[in-house]
């Protein structure tokens, strides 16, 4: 028992004296006092010591005792020094100590050690205690152990961090009013997240998707609890952009929706590569004019509307004279430079609707739409005239041309072939010529 500490005049202060005249008539009720209020700090639940002006321990409570892992034997006559564990910063204590010696109560938070060597925090508040001389005799010191309250703070924190520092990112109360965005958020919207807090997300609508969209959307969310997929929405500054968005919806444990978290990032630039890698897929990598892929979904679509809309089109297959021979004189490289020089040109002369695409080796396709076979001639007699006056690094060559119209209920190897005939005509003929299907020259 520690009961002495109860008799230090400090505990006077406590309002317990009676007065003089009345100590010895009360002195029964007066240590049922006593002992009354030891039994109360003995069994508060805030760890409780008393030092003596030095910080010598006079005084702990079993909860003290329980916190620290010491018998009070160990801890009596101590000072707090042995649960300190090195870990608080010096200037905690330095705070400490001044403002305790200024008569004053101090409060704070210390990271102490129990006698296992287990680290845990105490929220501590000392409290001076005078005599009737004003002079400070001891200090209360009562603690409640945060660890738990730590823990957790410094898990909120390193959410907050994750929630900082990760991708776009919007939290809604259950009514869809923003309550949070990130930094990643502002960063891709433009917007402050206090412009956006209170608000709700129809100010991203970039009026792209109809209500049928949303009302998908949502049903998804609200069945499922979560939906993800594209969607494009405005920025700040009126721009529209494509994201890839997730929705989750965040249930409470009754099962009631309290918050949606909605996380995105900016797919513009994944889309436009996107695109650019399917054009270059549809493209001759020598010549820069279409492929033969190209060439067939184009003939296709042709086919499709001449047939639908009852109009034709032109197909025209052209082949360079004697180019075995610009080869064989001046090498496969100056060969490539003439034939991609020669796409350009053609290309120049096309309309936005045509399409030019490399067949094969030397041999070009050029699909005329909307276009009869007198005006695929003219065309073409234009183009083979424009090559033959071109010089191509400094040679002149010259093409031979087959042209051949649509026809109801032509398909496109039928048309090929008469176009391939129509060529193989214009190279008897003397090269540097233009044939039509007929066997015309143009
Ligand atoms: P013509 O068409 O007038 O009958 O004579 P040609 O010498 O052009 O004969 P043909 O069209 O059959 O020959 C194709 C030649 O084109 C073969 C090859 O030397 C050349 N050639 C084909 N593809 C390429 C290519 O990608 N690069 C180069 N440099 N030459 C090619
Ligand atoms: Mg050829
Ligand atoms: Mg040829």
């Amino acid at each position: 028992m520690t009961t002495s500490v109860l008799h230090k005049p400090s505990i006077r202060q406590a309002g317990l004296d009676d007065g003089e005249a009345c100590v010895s008539a009360h002195k029964a009720t007066l240590q049922e006092r006593y002992q009354q209020l030891y039994i109360a700090v003995e069994q508060s639940p805030a760890a409780t010591s008393i030092t003596d002006v030095q910080g010598r321990i006079e005084f702990v409570n079993q909860r003290f005792i329980d916190v620290t892992g010491y018998a009070r034997e160990e801890l009596l006559g101590r000072t707090p020094a042995m649960i300190q564990s090195g870990e608080t910063p010096h200037e905690v204590y330095r705070d400490l100590w001044q403002t305790l010696k200024a008569g004053r109560v101090w409060k704070g938070e210390l990271l102490n050690r129990r006698k296992n060597g287990e680290l845990y925090w105490e929220a501590e508040i000392i409290t001076p205690i005078r005599n009737d001389r004003g002079e400070v005799v001891n200090f209360v010191a009562i603690k409640e152990d945060i660890t738990e309250r730590k823990r957790q703070e410094n898990e909120l924190k390193l959410l907050a961090t994750a929630f900082d520092t990760g991708q776009a990112t919007l939290i809604t109360d259950a009514e869809m009013r923003i309550e949070r965005a990130n930094r990643a958020f502002t960063e891709i919207t433009g917007y402050q997240s206090a412009e956006v807090v209170g608000k709700t997300p129809k100010i991203f609508k970039s009026g792209r998707h109809g209500p049928d969209f949303y009302a998908r959307l949502w049903d998804e969310v609200l069945t499922t609890g979560h939906w993800q997929g594209e969607i494009w929405n405005r920025n700040k500054f009126g721009d529209i952009y494509p994201l890839w968005q997730s929705i989750t919806a965040v249930r409470d444990d009754k099962g009631e929706i309290r918050n949606f978290v909605a996380v995105f990032h900016n797919i513009a630039e994944r889309k436009r590569m996107e695109k650019e890698l399917e054009r270059q897929a549809t493209l001759d990598h020598l010549t820069g004019a279409y492929n033969r892929r190209a060439f067939d979904t184009a003939m296709r679509q042709a086919i499709y509307q001449a047939e639908r809309d009852d109009e034709s089109f032109s197909l025209l297959l052209f082949d360079i004279d004697h180019f075995k021979a610009v080869n064989d004189h001046h090498g496969h490289d100056t060969g490539d430079a003439i034939l991609k020089q020669l796409a350009d040109l053609v290309s120049r002369s096309l309309r936005s609707t045509d399409l030019l695409a490399r067949w094969g080796g030397e041999e070009f396709t050029i699909l005329l739409p909307d276009t009869r076979l007198r005006g695929a001639a003219t065309f073409a007699e234009r183009l083979r005239g424009q090559v033959a006056e071109t010089r191509f690094h400094g040679l002149a060559i010259t093409i031979s041309m087959g042209i051949t119209e649509y026809r109801l209920g032509d398909d496109m190897d039928g048309m090929l072939v008469r176009a391939d005939a129509a060529l193989y005509r214009a190279k008897e003929a003397g090269r540097n010529t233009v044939m039509l299907t007929e066997g015309v020259e143009s």
